[in-house]
């Protein structure tokens, strides 16, 4: 079975494992370094370590003032568990329409979202793919009204040379052990506004700080790593994802994660050590990443249509995501029964206009009803990569 997505895990994590639960007397530097490194990479004076992603965007609406009746502008196609986020602390999210040929929202989209309640802009780069950030950054310039970019997939993405993260008035990055800077768990809240830090800050600063969470997290991962890679798992994945039970399987999933996320702890020194460690190697990371992408987007059969993401800027390929013009549960049913196992549905991205009850995104729909992953992760071999866009080829004579 070719794995939808693969974990780094290097035998240098291990030791800083051990070292971790040997004793944590320098954790508070190790975070400091790494959040100095980060700001340097993002190209902001503040950059803070979070418990995730998501807690980096509560942090920051709760540091902007966000409350009660606000409005916020949210992408129509993103993670749908961000909805539920917002709605906890009263403000109404409202849904702009993405482009489904870059999953992005686009300046008019957020412009016919806009009005007298809005209080913010929240806006994603998709799939590592930079959206019309500056355009989008001038009409809300123009109105007075910030700008919060959503960076979990854009690490390293630019737009004319500067980095995704350095636009909005705050951004935030997933250290997911799947996203780009993985440090099984963790985010980073980055932002160029003095009083935004200083009260986000003050908040971090009473979180208890505790190695073993994240320690018991990458070794939970190396277990699930470990079966996925080994041949039983086909069939697991079989069971997993069919048709019948994948919504379920999806949901547990989702929750189990929840579970380890909702605890607010400080970032720790573990993580901290290994974050460093993938910045050092991320650009060079980026740029295999990149090309097996190139190389995926050559060779798909026509009936894929791949991700448009060169306009707005360099992307930072995360996730190989296309859409295709057939039946997506056959497609990856038929798939799996080759060995190749694709995402489809929620497992890529929700289409939160619909959660939301609106009817006018077609963008976003047309995203959730044909979006399909594609395995692509730094360690794909050259031949399972070939094996890939064989399996495709196939299947998109056979699907006709
Ligand atoms: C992963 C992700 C987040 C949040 O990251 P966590 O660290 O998992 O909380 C936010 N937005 C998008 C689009 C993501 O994929």
């Amino acid at each position: 079975m070719i794995p939808r997505r693969r974990i780094p895990l290097e035998w240098a994590d291990l030791a800083d494992a051990l070292r971790a639960l040997g004793g944590s007397a320098d954790a508070a530097a190790q975070v400091a370094a790494f959040e100095r490194a980060f700001s340097a990479e993002v190209g902001v004076p503040h950059a803070i370590a979070t418990a995730s992603g998501r807690d980096a965007l509560g942090l920051i609406l709760d540091g902007m003032g966000l409350g009660a009746g606000d409005e916020l502008v949210i992408p129509a196609y993103t993670l749908g568990e961000l909805v539920p986020l917002v709605q906890a602390r009263g403000i109404v999210p409202v849904p702009a329409d993405v482009d489904p040929d870059t999953f992005n929202m686009t300046a008019d989209s957020v412009a016919a979202r806009i009005g007298p309640r809005t209080r913010a802009i929240f806006v994603v780069h998709l799939l590592g793919a930079p959206c019309d950030i500056r355009g989008i950054c001038a009409l809300a310039d123009a109105r007075g009204i910030p700008v919060i970019e959503d960076c979990a997939h854009a690490f390293g993405a630019r737009i004319d040379g500067r980095p995704a993260g350095s636009f909005g008035r705050a951004a935030l990055f997933s250290l997911e052990a799947t996203k780009a800077v993985a440090a099984f768990g963790g985010g980073i809240l980055a932002t160029a506004d003095d009083g935004l830090a200083a009260a986000v800050r003050a908040r971090v600063a009473g979180r208890a700080r505790r190695e073993w969470p994240a320690v018991r997290k990458m070794l939970l991962k190396c277990v699930e790593e470990f079966a996925v890679r080994s041949p039983a798992y086909a069939i697991a994945a079989r069971l997993m994802f069919s048709p019948r039970s994948a919504g379920g399987f999806d949901r547990l999933y989702r929750q189990a994660h929840d579970r380890v996320r909702s605890r607010a702890a400080a970032f720790s020194g573990f993580q901290a050590r290994l974050g460093l460690r993938r910045l050092a190697r991320s650009a060079a990371r980026q740029q295999r990443l990149n090309a097996q992408w190139e190389t995926l987007a050559r060779s798909l059969p026509s009936r894929f249509r791949v991700q448009r993401r060169s306009e707005c800027g360099e992307p930072a390929f995360y996730n190989f995501v296309a859409r295709f013009d057939g039946d997506i549960a056959a497609l990856r049913a038929a798939a799996q029964r080759r060995g190749l196992d694709l995402g489809i549905g929620g497992e890529v991205m929700d289409d939160t206009a619909a959660m939301l009850g609106f009817a006018d995104c077609p963008g976003a729909a047309a995203a959730a009803a044909q979006a399909v992953l594609i395995p692509l992760y730094d360690g794909l071999s050259e031949r399972r990569l070939r094996r890939t866009v064989d399996i495709l080829h196939r299947l998109a004579e056979e699907l006709e």
